[in-house]
């Protein structure tokens, strides 16, 4: 499978088919915390990425070969901005005319100030945009846009499409320890959140490998404030820690390789992943994995994330290439 992957466990969509519908790190922002590392170059260009017809085949293809009740949600989610391929009116359409299941779409929502991009998402059960930050000059330091995606473009299309916009609106906010979770600072992006009015507020944490090494997760009483201020409809929203699904692929390592080009994973994630193999199996993987060349090992917090090799992560010399030995069975 080139554009779809897993279900993966989310503990807002439950477990989630992942649609990826661009090349790796297709991105309008280069967010500081970005677990896929730095956006280079930044792209803000719609076009077909890949064809659309290709992508819509997979859905089909991965949705007949699940049983039902293993999959909660359809997400279109990925390795960049998903709204800057041009057919996701098209694609999304589509999707929910193949299955009953509820559509989401992740986005950082920088391209709502276009008319047709909030079209095009009207189709969507849920959308789930990102506002970090309650002013330009925080929104460029955590978000680094492209240039002509400004503070005032990203509001106001948000708040354009919440009037338009009849499903369900979950605005994220990642918050990153001394830039978004002072007091300051909360209170600017609550008033902007008063002013969208989405469902539900979903405080995120950096805790797969930002791009910047500097970046870490706020203190806990950070966290109680930004509760506080953030609103009644605002929620901490922890990783998930279910299983990964390496189905739907003729070996492991393609499958795992799909997995955390999009979601890198811890070692003790992949590990549990990697369980149902005995030990020795398990560990032929791994060595498989690192010969194919096409992942890496980044460290942040002291643990170790697995991630695509493509993935651009500025400390280069603190990542590298080792393969522990896996404890499974
Ligand atoms: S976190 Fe999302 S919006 Fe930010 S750089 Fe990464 S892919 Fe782009």
């Amino acid at each position: 499978m080139k554009y779809v992957f897993g279900p993966v466990p989310s503990r807002r969509l439950g477990q989630s088919l992942g649609i990826d519908t661009i090349p790796l790190k297709t991105c309008n922002w280069n967010c500081v915390y970005c677990q896929l590392g730095r956006s280079v170059p930044l792209t803000n260009t719609r076009r077909e990425y890949f064809p659309r017809k290709d992508i819509l085949t997979e859905v089909g293809e991965a949705l007949a070969t699940h049983m039902s009740g293993e999959i909660d949600w359809v997400t279109f989610v990925g390795s960049g901005e998903p709204l800057l391929h041009s057919s996701m009116g098209w694609l999304i359409r589509e999707v929910k005319a193949l299955t009953n299941l509820p559509v989401a779409v992740i986005t950082n929502g920088s391209l709502l100030y276009l008319p047709e991009v909030r079209q095009e998402l009207l189709a969507a059960d849920v959308v789930l945009p990102t506002l970090d930050a309650g002013n330009p000059t925080l929104y460029r330091k955590i978000n680094r846009p492209h240039p002509d995606i400004t503070f005032e473009r990203l509001v106001d299309g948000l708040i354009d499409f919440r009037k338009e916009y009849q499903g369900k609106l979950w605005v994220e906010v990642m918050l990153v320890d001394g830039l978004n979770d002072t007091t300051q600072a909360l209170w600017e992006s609550a008033k902007i959140l008063q002013s969208i009015k989405p469902e539900a507020v979903h405080i995120n944490l950096p805790t797969r490998p930002p791009a910047e090494e500097w970046v870490k997760p706020p203190h806990p009483e950070s966290l109680m404030q930004a509760m506080a201020i953030l609103g009644y409809t605002a929620e901490v929203v922890h990783p998930a820690e279910g299983s990964f699904d390496l189905s739907g692929y003729d070996n492991p390592v393609d499958a795992i390789i799909s997995i955390i080009t999009r979601h890198p994973m811890r070692q003790d994630q992949l590990e549990r992943t990697l369980e149902c193999w005995s030990p020795k199996q398990a560990n032929q993987v791994l060595a498989d994995l690192e010969a194919s060349g096409k992942a890496q090992i980044v460290e942040r917090y002291g643990v170790r994330f697995w991630s695509a090799a493509p993935a651009h992560y500025p400390d280069k010399d603190q990542s590298h290439r080792t393969i522990p030995n896996v404890k499974t069975g």
